[in-house]
């Protein structure tokens, strides 16, 4: 589904990405971790497609396809789904309007047709029910005035109405409260299945006792310096990072 290959990239003059390197192969969900300023958002902004940064080596393959071609836009209507460390606010613009818009773009390029008014009202109710979210919450503007919460719970209903195939969600730094983690991974959960996958990035263990990935992979130094299973995870969480930093400086 998603091949990394040898991916390089800079914002400016500096190098913060140099040389990563990941396979994700449908129904397996990946943990990315690492000790701040790594680059794990660095590399999820980059597979977004996201202007600052300047891809300047390597290969991301997406389901056949090369991803870097694409425009943020078409990574999204190709299936991509990036949920925002930090999701931006919309005022004006009432989260089910977007919403429908989104979607019908989606389909669009999918070559389907766009949903009626009835149809489109019909997926949501469903949608909002499986993330327990609020139809008050909806009919206001994007994101603004939400708690930190509500913008993950739209974060993840959002995830829901548009079926991506690869989810990557960035968690670092936005200090998710134990609920706000709870509504991430229940999300996660419900929407695994065999055809999709998910990249979660987070600085700390803990949403890992929700979510249960398949492999954790430690992003220090702009480099994939170590792969593993939950396992690592939890060696990370008991003896965090100073003894991956040593053994990957040393090659380096
Ligand atoms: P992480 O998500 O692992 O904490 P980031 O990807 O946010 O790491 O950052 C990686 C490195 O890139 C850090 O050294 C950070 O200071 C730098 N960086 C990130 N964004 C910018 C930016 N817009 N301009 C300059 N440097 C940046
Ligand atoms: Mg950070
Ligand atoms: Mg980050």
């Amino acid at each position: 589904m998603l091949s990394i290959k040898d991916l390089k990239a800079n914002i400016g003059e500096k190098e913060i990405l140099k040389g990563i390197n990941l396979e994700v192969k449908p129904g397996e969900v990946h943990a990315i971790m690492g000790p701040n300023g790594s680059g794990k958002s660095t590399l999820a902004s980059v597979l977004a497609g996201r202007e600052e940064y300047e891809v300047v080596g390597g290969e991301v393959d997406f389901g056949g396809k090369d991803l870097l071609e694409f425009s943020p836009e078409d990574r999204a209507r190709e299936g991509l789904f990036l949920a925002f460390q930090y999701p931006v606010e919309i005022p004006g613009v009432s989260t089910v309007n977007f919403m429908k818009t989104a979607l019908n773009q989606v389909r669009e390029y999918r070559g389907e047709k766009a949903l009626t008014a009835v149809e489109f009202l019909k997926v949501m109710k469903q949608k909002m029910e499986f993330v327990e979210i609020s139809q008050s919450l909806l009919n206001r503007s994007l994101n603004e005035g939400f708690s930190g919460g509500e913008k993950k719970r739209n974060e993840i209903f959002q995830m829901a109405m548009l079926e991506p195939k690869l989810a990557i969600l960035d968690e670092t730094d936005s200090g998710l409260d134990i609920d706000a983690l709870r509504i991430v991974a229940n999300g996660v959960n419900k929407l695994k299945n065999k055809d999709n996958a998910t990249i979660v990035v987070t600085h700390y263990q803990r949403l890992l006792d929700y979510i249960v990935p398949d492999y954790v992979h430690v992003l220090y130094n702009g480099r994939i310096v170590k792969s593993g299973t939950k396992e690592l995870a939890m060696e990370l969480e008991e003896k965090g990072y100073d003894w991956i930093k040593a053994e990957a400086d040393s090659q380096f």
